[in-house]
């Protein structure tokens, strides 16, 4: 059975806009590779430019969901992470974790983050 590593939702988000910053530049490159088709230069060097610009875009919303971001202290490495959501796991070990006491125990879900079982959850209190 293949097991699901979960990783920190902020460190996903974070290598998104990595790949982004590469894609762009690539893309860029091959603008450059193709600078005697000018239209297809043009193309390749908007859309760079656009996913540079994207991937700015992402590092500022990083930049805000980490503040909103709870930061604790990881039980199982000890180390200082931040959490997103009711449900998360650390940055460093990928332990998972939660902020809710009636989750503690059970398996790890990224369902608990979801409104549908937040509302559930509200209707069996
Ligand atoms: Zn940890």
């Amino acid at each position: 059975m293949a097991q699901l590593v979960y990783s920190s939702k902020i460190n996903k988000i974070r290598s998104f806009a990595l790949i982004l910053v590469f894609a762009g530049i690539l893309l860029m490159y091959g603008g450059i590779l193709t600078k005697n088709i000018e239209w297809l230069m043009l193309i390749f060097f908007l859309l760079g430019v656009l996913m540079v610009v994207l991937s700015c875009a992402v590092y500022v919303w990083i930049g805000t969901l980490s503040l909103k971001a709870v930061p604790i202290v990881c039980p199982n490495c000890e180390k200082p992470t931040k959490m997103l959501g009711r449900v998360d796991a650390c940055m460093h070990c990928k332990q998972p974790l939660t902020l809710d006491k009636n989750l503690e125990g059970k398996e790890f879900d990224e369902k608990y983050n979801t409104r549908r079982y937040q509302k559930e959850s509200k209707k069996n209190k």
